[in-house]
């Protein structure tokens, strides 16, 4: 099956073919799509939809397209970042960096005894004939006082995931290592056992 994975961001596209290694993958660019809707969903399978929809109507017939909406969701922090977790750091509608984002987040953390924190990953897939696959995946850890490691994106320098103990960051796992555990890696498989791969 063709898919279009509706997003411009490499790390994903990179964590989402090395699970669904079936698929002949094609990005917006590689089709000369320009899909950026607006993600106004209170919901990340809301905003997931709203991604895969708005990429759907322009991609050629044939296709399948996928669609990832995921954050990270502090609970000394009533779930922040959460759906802004992209934005957080960001100033004037600017986008921020990864490492802005970072920074951020352990500043509003500094001297915070609970450090527990979770990720979110809501998978949607609409299939050649319009049927809409979900699937949500959750991956329970602590944010760490100080970033290591240089592997995977986004706040992986700064979370501790509780399967690996605490005892490394996502950033730390090696090739693998994260989507064997990850929220990312969690919703796409149980994508793939519902499409019987
Ligand atoms: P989205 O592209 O709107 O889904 O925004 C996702 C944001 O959440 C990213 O920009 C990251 O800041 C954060 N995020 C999502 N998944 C991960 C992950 O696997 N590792 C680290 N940060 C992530």
């Amino acid at each position: 099956m063709r898919v279009l994975i509706a997003t411009n961001n490499q790390d994903k596209i990179k964590e989402i073919k090395e699970v669904l290694d079936d698929f002949e993958f094609f990005s917006l660019d590689d089709l000369g799509i320009k899909s950026d809707p607006v993600e106004d969903a209170n919901t990340y399978e809301g905003n997931a939809r709203i991604k895969a929809e708005a990429a759907k109507v322009l991609c050629p017939e044939g296709y399948a397209v996928l669609a990832d909406d995921s954050g990270l969701s502090v609970e000394s922090l009533d779930g922040a970042p959460g759906l802004y977790s992209a934005r957080y750091a960001g100033i004037n509608g600017e986008h921020p960096t990864y490492k802005d984002n970072c920074d951020k987040l352990l500043a509003a953390l500094k001297g915070e005894k609970n450090r527990k924190a979770y990720f979110e990953s809501d998978i949607v897939m609409i299939l050649p004939d319009g049927k809409t696959l979900h699937t949500v995946g959750v991956c329970e850890g602590k944010i760490a006082t100080e970033p290591r490691g240089k592997n995977g994106f986004g706040y992986d320098p700064i979370f501790l995931p509780k399967a690996h103990d605490y005892k490394y960051t996502m950033a730390q796992l090696p090739e693998g290592g994260k989507n064997a555990i990850s929220h990312r890696g969690i919703a796409l498989k149980k994508l793939k056992d519902l499409l019987d791969l």
